[in-house]
């Protein structure tokens, strides 16, 4: 009991001295001005994406990392072409301003001449599916909204994007020319969230966008009122022949297990339309602050931590899975995997995938966590970059959970922007990081 006590005294001093460290000395801010205000933007495939990974080495060999490297993979090469255009048209010679709209990523364009169609809304596919023969020669509008019932957004968005990934081919299926989505947010603004969406190869691709939700609640009444309205829509995006890309790594190389991984990262790919401030700068520049705090405190963890800035999360996860790959292909032995990707917001806890007993494990060091804010450790989920460890190495992934209140406000819109991030919170998501690996090294799981 005694021994305990000390141990968890001993924990609890090294935990305050790497906050102590992340709260007064923190590059985590303006890691992120310069990757957002300097470089922008950045989706796999463009000339931003270069710039991101050399300033992704830099910012690593800066935090101190014994060795820095890439590993190349293929990503696809999307392009947004023009600015989108969308316009009700109707017989009513009133005044219509134009709707904002973004083109969902991955889609294809309408073609220079745009198309112009009546429009119907269908609020869920069930709906698609009992109008299916309305639907040729008519642009399908998904207008599904987020449920506000969720306390987790997550949880929300993760009810409402299949509207966005199927709908397309879905509508497709039954003639439609084109796809409208309702934006995948709780926001009050009317800013469009892109995001991926995956054709079913059985079926035309169709042009799809997303629409803000003002301009969803507007559209909406202005079919439902007027019988002649019609919507153009003019976009030229299409995608590439795939492109190479690179994970950007930095290692701390382990004392005692050299060899034996604890990889930690966020994605360096962002959509084009925004900053990518908080999806997922912050998880790239959290990482990278917990590599400069150990190396600062002379913390020698006992495994390698690899801190792993990833490629192409956003519309195609070509990163991760290579990351996996070679992981599989070299034999290394991965203890656990931790990535930032829910936002630079308050941490509150982590969500895990792996066994139970080592969730217990976990919450046994709660005490330690809990003077952070950090106290949440039920959720199932990892991040998208790290998931591929976990399906083909059965290694224990997590994901940093911050409060989520606000993150679908800003994700994937033009809104997603630097200034929408906030100091502390976000160098607090570092510390509660760099706590978790800290237990997680020196105790295994
Ligand atoms: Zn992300």
């Amino acid at each position: 009991m005694a021994l305990t006590s000390y141990a968890q005294q001993d924990d609890s001093l090294a935990i305050r001295r790497i906050a102590d460290e992340i709260l007064t000395n923190s590059k985590a801010y303006d890691n992120l001005r310069v990757l957002t205000k300097t470089i922008g933007g950045r989706l796999a495939g463009s000339p931003q994406m270069v710039k991101a990974e050399k300033w992704g080495e830099a910012a690593l060999r800066d935090a101190g990392a014994d060795k820095v490297y890439t590993q190349e993979c293929m990503v696809p090469h999307w392009v947004r072409g023009d600015k989108e255009q969308a316009r009700i048209i109707s017989n009513r010679r009133d005044f219509v301003p134009p709707l904002n709209v973004t083109a969902l990523g991955n889609s294809v364009g309408t073609g220079p001449k745009g198309v112009t169609a009546s429009v119907i809304e269908v609020k869920s596919f069930d709906e698609l599916e009992s109008r299916k023969d309305e639907i040729k020669g008519k642009i399908v509008f998904y207008n599904y909204p987020f449920n506000p019932r969720f306390v987790k957004t997550f949880n929300a968005y993760g009810d409402a994007v299949k509207y966005r990934g199927q709908g397309p081919s879905r509508a497709s299926k039954y003639g439609a020319v084109a796809v409208i989505v309702r934006s995948m947010s709780h926001s009050t603004d009317n800013h469009p969230h892109t995001g991926g969406t995956h054709y079913n190869d059985s079926f035309p691709k169709i042009a799809a966008v997303a629409i803000g939700l003002q301009d969803a609640e507007r559209l909406s009444k202005r079919i439902a009122g007027d019988r002649s309205a019609k919507v153009f829509l003019r976009t030229t995006c299409e995608m590439r022949p795939d492109t190479i890309g690179h994970n950007i790594i930095g290692e701390l190389r382990g004392s005692e297990f050299p060899d034996e991984y604890i990889t930690v990262g966020g994605h360096l790919d962002s959509w084009d339309n925004c900053e990518g401030a908080h999806d997922d700068g912050a998880g790239c520049v959290q990482s990278i602050e917990l590599l400069r705090a150990y190396k600062k405190l002379g913390i020698r963890p006992k495994r390698t931590v690899r801190v792993v800035l990833f490629a192409n999360e956003e519309n195609g996860t070509r990163g991760g899975r290579k990351y996996a790959e070679l992981a599989k292909a070299n034999n290394e032995k991965h203890l656990f995997a931790l990535e930032s990707d829910a936002g630079g917001f308050t941490p509150r806890g982590f969500m895990f995938e792996m066994e139970t007993a080592r969730r217990d494990k976990v919450k046994s060091w709660a005490s330690l966590l809990l003077p952070y804010g950090i106290y949440d450790f039920d959720e199932v989920g990892g991040g998208v970059d790290v998931m591929p460890l976990h399906r083909e190495l059965g290694i224990p992934v997590s994901e940093l959970s911050p409060d989520s209140q606000r993150y679908f406000d800003i994700h994937h819109a033009a809104s997603d922007v630097f200034e929408a991030v906030n100091k502390r919170e976000l160098e607090m998501g570092a510390v509660a990081m760099s706590a978790l690996i800290y237990l997680v090294d020196k105790y295994g799981l």
